[in-house]
């Protein structure tokens, strides 16, 4: 049998390894200058004047609300993506209003989302699903006229663009270190934000409420991140443009050997945008996608489908009520597959990849 293609595999070399060794005999493991290192190096990459390391993106997400002053009223998030995305919105006390994707780009439906705006509504949390960020400009926009906070669940969009400019610095940015990730540190979080205030609140909150030791001025948490995850961290930031660049290079090859398969849609990268193809995604029209899964499976082909149900449709949010009210979810949950394009991903397998998907739609 031919060698297993994964879905993802993590790169850890030398540098990960010295890194994680260093910090283990310094004796500081918490709470040192590897965590302030690679916040800064991260504002560096992102453009951004603040980066505060977090134990990994959901607490991210939930100090950002909670930052920028969200504690209840209506939060709008798209439902195609991952829980965390709407729990986090649970968390902070806020109620999640679900709004659908655009079909194409699969990114928030702005159209839907100032339906969908009320008296109530706080804050849009936009994810920049699979690696391609969302119409930024339309965005900020939205969010100026109504007075609204911008969050960017920036989860899947490490070095992301939209029209030159990074994922995480329009918005209050939240990013993943989780090991399936564009880089990781095996679990880690990170929020990017230009807002003095917004950034000094959420140093508090992911420290218990205290900036000055043992001096907790609110509630808060430990979502702390630790020395190590922050060497990791700032030795796989050294190599994160590559990483993305063997994705595009991977997801452009890929496309190219799918171009003339029938019944499916490859994945579209918008003008003005930098697609960093997190998750490489096509669209199996009705049925057949079991059909190219078995091919799949039966090649030793690893694949996702992320994510095979969306949030208003998962028993935690059913009571919300958006059931068959966000048609473009709940057909993209029945359509999408994700195949692999990592950097480990070799041209070899990317024949043997087009090859079995080519086969499974003849
Ligand atoms: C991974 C991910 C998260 C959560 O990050 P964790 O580090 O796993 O907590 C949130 N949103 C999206 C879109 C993600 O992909």
């Amino acid at each position: 049998m031919a060698t297993m293609i994964k879905i993802s595999d993590p790169i850890i070399e030398q540098e990960e390894v010295n890194a994680v060794v260093r910090v283990l005999k310094s004796g500081t493991l918490a709470r040192g200058e590897e965590t302030k290192n690679f916040e800064e190096a991260f504002s560096e990459f992102c453009g951004v004047s603040h980066s505060i390391a977090t134990s990994n993106g959901t607490t991210a997400l939930h100090t950002t609300l909670l930052a920028n002053g969200i504690t209840n009223g209506e939060v709008i998030s798209p439902s195609f993506s991952f829980a965390a995305s709407a729990n986090s919105i649970l968390h902070a006390g806020a109620k999640p209003v679900f709004v659908d994707v655009n079909y194409d780009d699969f990114c928030i439906n702005l159209d839907d989302v100032e339906k969908k705006i009320t008296g109530n509504t706080k804050a849009i949390v936009a994810v920049h699903l699979y690696g391609q960020m969302c119409d930024m400009k339309r965005l900020e926009n939205i969010c100026e006229e109504h007075g609204l906070v911008l969050i960017e669940d920036a989860c899947q969009a490490h070095g992301a663009e939209f029209s030159g400019k990074h994922a995480g610095s329009f918005g209050t940015g939240c990013f993943s270190f989780y090991a399936t990730k564009n880089m990781t540190t095996g679990e880690g979080g990170m929020i990017t934000t230009g807002d003095d205030a917004v950034a000094e609140e959420a140093r508090k909150i992911i420290n218990h409420g205290s900036t000055v030791a043992y001096d907790n001025k609110i509630l808060g948490y430990n979502f702390r991140m630790t020395e190590m995850q922050a060497a990791i961290g700032s030795a796989q930031l050294m190599k994160i443009n590559g990483f993305n660049a063997a994705r595009i290079r991977n997801a452009a090859v890929l496309s190219e050997l799918l171009s003339d398969a029938e019944g499916i849609e490859l994945p579209a990268v918008m003008p003005g945008r930098k697609h960093v193809f997190h998750q490489y995604t096509i669209k199996v029209s009705e049925g057949k996608r079991q059909k190219v899964i078995n091919e799949l499976k039966n090649n030793n082909i690893g694949y996702g489908i992320y994510y095979p149900k969306p949030i208003h449709m998962q028993e935690l949010y059913l009571n919300l009520g958006y059931k068959d009210l966000l048609p473009v979810s709940e057909r993209l949950s029945e359509e999408v597959l994700s195949l692999p394009i990592h950097p480990r991903v070799t041209e070899d397998d990317l024949g043997r990849i087009a090859q079995c998907v080519k086969a499974a739609m003849r």
